[in-house]
């Protein structure tokens, strides 16, 4: 069996106690018979989180604060109840994503979390924390905090958790994090320890004992008999793709090479579902597509754009700068994506005729757009610009918007009336 950790050179300044907690937690793992691969460990931002480099096991390092989110998540996904899923945070995230662990601990869900906490973030320069204890100097209140940190055993025990406790990270901690970690259901454990780079040179002559005396807190134990979450009590999990239909392939490849295309009008106008549609209709060639809409959080006010990326091949990047096509339905959608135009030194821009025409490089085609009205508008447009250039099957386009049962909700015979007249 490998062991758990690949090294016992740990990549933290000397003294700092990460390297306790990762070294026992390692044979504390082993211990209880576990091998690396029985084993996800999800770290968090902070120094502690340079450890992953140095496992055997699975790793999983989070964003800050999101740790406990993440390892809940693999609890809840993990069928074998052997595996284990240990996440390590530190001060400061633990109260980034405090509501993490509290849900975590009211759910009571399978997993061990390991605070380090050193009373203040030491990656980023020592600044204070939620977990800092009234009193301890740090960068950010260098007389001392005038408030008192969280005690998040308590707010952990109080939540449901099966296991709570606060240990010092001094001596060979190993039975203590065995007896954390042999916990069916949610337990934290808190490390206490001091960052020697900050915490030391802050606050000179002063013990971590005294220091978690003078916070009122203590070292401890705290337990809750809880069966722990299992999968049956929550929500069944599905893949979320597996009841989409697929689009088939049902009309002639006509696209030869990439097209990037910009559709901009006002909110509520029925930009979106243009886009959506011309897409569809799109990968009925064969197109490979991609759609990024992009409007205000006030749904109905302002502009509406939609980025749709067409290609023969894989689409592998899905950002459009300057666009090869912008179509634009009104002055909402003008507005929006009038940079972008003036940036266009060639390609085609397909414009309402009510609209003024800003400087572009690109082929100027104006048409009465909005007579097909308002919430038309767009779509007219959009068969428009297929027509016109052939990129788009406008037969695909016809037969997707009949599909989709929105032929009822537009002028379709009046668009395919103007259309027609371009033959
Ligand atoms: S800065 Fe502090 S917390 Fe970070 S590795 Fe160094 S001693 Fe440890």
């Amino acid at each position: 069996m490998n062991s758990i950790l690949k090294t016992t050179e740990l990549p933290y300044c000397k003294g700092c106690g990460h390297d306790l907690i990762a070294k026992k937690s390692a044979q504390a793992l082993e211990n209880l018979g576990l091998s690396p691969l029985d084993v996800i460990v999800v770290t968090d931002i902070g120094c502690h989180g340079i450890i992953d480099k140095c496992l055997n096991t699975h790793t999983v390092h989070g964003l800050h604060g999101r740790s406990v989110a993440l390892g809940a998540g693999i609890s809840f996904g993990i069928e074998n109840p052997d595996k284990k899923v240990l996440v390590f945070i530190g001060d400061g995230g633990s109260t980034i994503g405090l509501q993490h662990i509290m849900e975590a601990a009211r759910l009571n869900l399978n997993m061990t979390v390991v605070v380090h906490n050193n009373m203040l973030y030491g990656m980023t320069g020592g600044q204070t924390s939620g977990l800092t204890p009234r009193g301890f100097c740090t960068t950010t209140s260098f007389e001392g905090n005038p408030f008192a940190g969280y005690d998040i055993c308590e707010l952990t025990h109080t939540a449901g958790a099966a296991y709570s406790s606060r240990i010092m990270g001094v001596g060979d901690i190993t039975d203590e994090l065995v007896e954390a970690f042999s916990v069916k259901g949610f337990a934290l454990t808190e490390v206490m320890e001091i960052c020697p780079s900050y915490g030391v040179k802050l606050n000179p002559r002063r013990k971590l004992s005294e220091i978690l005396e003078s916070s009122g807190k203590k070292t401890g134990v705290w337990k809750n008999e809880r069966k722990a979450f299992v999968l049956e009590q929550g929500k069944k999990s599905y893949d979320l793709l597996e009841e989409l239909k697929g689009v088939e392939k049902d009309f002639p490849e006509v696209l030869a090479s990439d097209l990037s295309l910009v559709i901009s009008g006002s909110a509520g106008e029925g930009i979106q579902s243009a886009a959506t549609l011309l897409a569809s209709a799109a990968m009925r060639s064969g197109c490979h597509v991609t759609q990024k809409g992009s409007y205000p959080v006030t749904v109905g006010v302002g502009f509406s754009t939609a980025e749709v990326n067409l290609s023969p091949e894989p689409i592998n990047f899905h950002g459009i700068g300057v666009p090869d096509i912008a179509i634009i339905t009104s002055a909402d959608g003008l507005a929006h994506s009038k940079k972008r135009i003036e940036g266009m030194k060639k390609g085609k821009l397909f414009i309402d005729e009510s609209l003024e025409t800003p400087s572009t490089g690109a082929e100027v085609i104006k048409r009465d757009f909005r007579s097909a009205g308002a919430r038309s508008a767009c779509m007219y447009a959009v068969i428009y610009f297929a027509k016109s250039t052939g990129i788009v099957d406008t037969e695909s386009i016809y037969k997707t918007i009949e599909e989709s049962g929105l032929a009822e909700k537009m002028p379709l015979s009046k668009i395919k009336e103007k259309i027609g007249s371009l033959n």
